[in-house]
């Protein structure tokens, strides 16, 4: 269905409460530790075999619930894993490959006091509705998809020591409905 809205997933946070109390996992999560090429990359200066490697948190559960949002989305990373989400994330939840939104200038400051992702995927968006999932979402990133967005979105800000929980899929999928004709 190509009129589906997109659905941009952030991996830190939503998937991977990072935030949450590092001795004491939270619920429902499995503790990995992933040694990415784009975390690699964070160490320069450092040789690769002194990298410590990262702790991800990840619930299969949100695997299963992803698969079912993808009956009313297109699913696309929108995460500083790029490409890595798919060879590290994916497998791990039972989910598809999925497409990769490749950030320009990713860590760099917003126009109009935005996070810097948030123009790059309005831009992306091209005028299609789009539904997204982070936990860097602020007012300011709200009024400027307002502005600048012609069509339907749902910025869904998700705590980064939560992580997607039960009510943020049934958001999504409430949403996605409502755009049905
Ligand atoms: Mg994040």
């Amino acid at each position: 269905m190509a009129d589906r809205p997109l659905l941009y997933l952030d991996v830190d946070g939503p998937l991977n409460p990072y935030h949450a109390k590092p001795e004491r996992r939270p619920r429902g999560y499995e503790t990995h530790r992933m040694l990415p090429p784009s975390w690699i990359a964070r160490h320069r200066d450092i040789p690769v075999r002194r990298v410590k490697p990262l702790r991800v948190w990840l619930n299969p559960s949100h695997g299963r619930m992803l698969v079912e949002l993808s009956a009313h989305f297109e699913l696309w990373w929108a995460t500083t894993w790029e490409h890595d989400a798919n060879t590290h994330i994916a497998p791990v939840l039972g989910l598809p490959e999925l497409p990769v939104v490749e950030w320009r200038s990713p860590g760099c400051t917003g126009p109009e006091g935005t996070f810097w992702k948030t123009a790059e995927l309005v831009e992306h968006a091209a005028g299609r509705p789009f539904a997204w999932v982070d936990d860097d979402i602020t007012t300011p990133d709200r009024r400027f998809v307002a502005a600048w967005h012609a069509t339907p979105t749902l910025l869904r800000f998700v705590h980064p020591a939560a992580g997607l929980v039960e009510e943020d899929f049934t958001a999504l999928a409430s949403w996605a409905s409502t755009l049905r004709p």
